[in-house]
């Protein structure tokens, strides 16, 4: 059992609970170092049983065992007992449509008839900046509930749907990246842009939003298909001209789609080749899906420094095949875990987690609690190069974190309190939570979702005898 603790001297805390709640958490803090996927074991993450963690002015400014950190705190410092609950970076989703919150569980057999029926027709409806207000304060609510704090995101066509967008996410004071659309072609002429049309505007988003608060911009093409040449070219120039913006697209996702770009691009070996043809090969460049990938591919994914995205709710609900982790490992190829919704059928990493595991075991491989945690968290930040800000819960980075109830549900609680090991505890959770298992979530330190944590204060010190 925890000891009480005791102590006199200390560090100037600023005085807590204000109406974010105290700036002190104590509870199980888990973060990750390294991939456990390469081995490393133990060494990949700190795991403390009983930690603490303090937060200033946004940033984590003390981690540790919590003997260690509270007692330094003055007597009387209030601080969330967060208990036995797990706290951990919150969770990055680097993959995710807000224009489709709508979409979600809709028909659709594979994915061009998907995007046709039911995806461009919700789509169309964006360039109403109230409807998309509306739609983006209920998905990022929907990001809080579910533990995510930062999030790859598609915009519409529509230059509203991204301002709409950011302003929510700048009054939340999250660190989202976004961006417009860009797609001249094969799509309904209500969806479209032109090469000339989506260079003025994405530059003029780029000039209005990236960098702004925590705001990221990414070049959006929505895929090879949906964009001319001209309309690459463009996106491939506006790729250099901000070199520290995203590149955010899909790549690869089923053989139909597959077959309709060797049609559009004849003269590129590969799918992955039109977007590198482009100079849309780099760090920062997030590609959803690559599941169609040759050795070739996966190899000059790797070089290029640009990053996959896997979606396995997606790519199950619409039946477009299965991630090979094994040989994005092989190829040294970056990747991190995303919901893809709507085309997904969850907003939960911990259900995605799930799926992405049932995945990598329908091709007889596997995917460990612990690295599944690592790619929701440390992974996906590493693909974004942000993990000096994010992903992390160490002295410096920003306060975004979660925690997780190892008692969400009745089986939830029968199976943790039986459960040995962290990876036990990790697996339990993500085979079984969803939403119902994020009991908090906060951004720069304060709560943004759940109820208020029990408080402790901590006593005066016990006179030595
Ligand atoms: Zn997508």
């Amino acid at each position: 059992m925890r000891s009480a603790l005791n102590c006199s001297t200390g560090f100037a805390v600023t005085p807590l609970a204000d109406a974010a709640g105290p700036a002190v958490h104590r509870g199980r803090i888990l973060s990750f170092l390294s991939d456990p996927g390469d081995g490393a074991g133990a060494a990949s993450y700190r795991y403390f049983a009983d930690g603490a963690l303090i937060v200033e002015n946004g940033r984590v400014a003390a981690l540790g065992p919590a003997d260690a950190v509270l007692g330094q705190l003055p007597t009387g410092t209030v601080i969330a007992d967060h208990g036995d609950d797990l706290l951990l970076p919150g969770f990055i989703d680097n993959h995710i449509h807000y224009v489709q919150a709508d979409v979600i569980a809709a028909g659709g057999r594979q994915l061009l008839d998907w995007l046709q029926d039911y995806t461009f027709v919700e789509e169309g409806r964006f360039g109403d900046p109230e409807h998309a207000g509306e739609v983006a304060e209920f998905f990022l609510d929907q990001l809080a509930r579910h533990g995510t704090t930062t999030a790859l995101v598609f915009c519409s066509v529509h230059p509203e749907s991204v301002d709409a967008f950011f302003a929510a996410a700048g009054r939340r004071n999250l660190r989202m990246i976004a961006g417009k659309v860009m797609m001249d072609r094969n799509a309904p002429a209500a969806l479209c842009d032109s090469p000339e049309r989506s260079d003025l505007e994405s530059r003029a988003l780029l000039a209005r939003w990236h960098g702004k608060d925590r705001l990221h911009y990414a070049i959006t093409p929505r895929f090879a298909i949906t964009s001319s040449a001209a309309q690459l070219e463009v996106a491939g120039r506006l790729a250099r001209d901000f070199p520290d913006a995203f590149i955010h697209s899909h790549l690869a996702e089923t053989r139909s789609e597959l077959a309709w770009v060797r049609e559009l691009f004849p003269s590129s070996r590969s799918y992955l080749d039109v977007y590198d043809g482009y100079g849309l090969l780099r760090e920062r460049a997030i590609y959803a899906h690559c599941i169609h990938l040759d050795a070739r591919d996966r190899a000059r994914m790797a070089e290029s420094g640009a990053a996959a995205a896997f979606c396995p709710t997606s790519n199950l609900y619409l039946g477009s095949g299965l991630y090979d982790i094994a040989a994005a490992d092989a190829a040294g190829m970056r990747f991190s875990t995303a919901t893809d919704v709507g085309g997904g059928s969850s907003f939960s990493m911990l259900r995605t987690l799930d799926e992405a595991r049932k995945v990598a075991r329908l091709q007889g491989q596997d995917l460990s609690p612990l690295r599944a945690f690592y790619l929701a968290t440390l992974g996906a930040a590493r693909c974004l190069k942000l993990e000096d800000r994010i992903g992390r819960i160490e002295v410096g980075t920003e306060a975004d974190f979660i925690v997780l109830d190892l008692r969400a549900t009745e089986l939830i609680a029968r199976r943790t309190a039986g459960a040995h090991t962290l990876s036990d505890v990790l697996r339990i959770l993500m085979t079984l939570g969803d939403d119902r298992a994020v009991k908090a979530t906060y951004i720069l330190g304060r709560q943004v979702h759940g109820h208020p944590a029990a408080t402790a204060t901590i006593a005066p010190m016990k006179p030595v005898s």
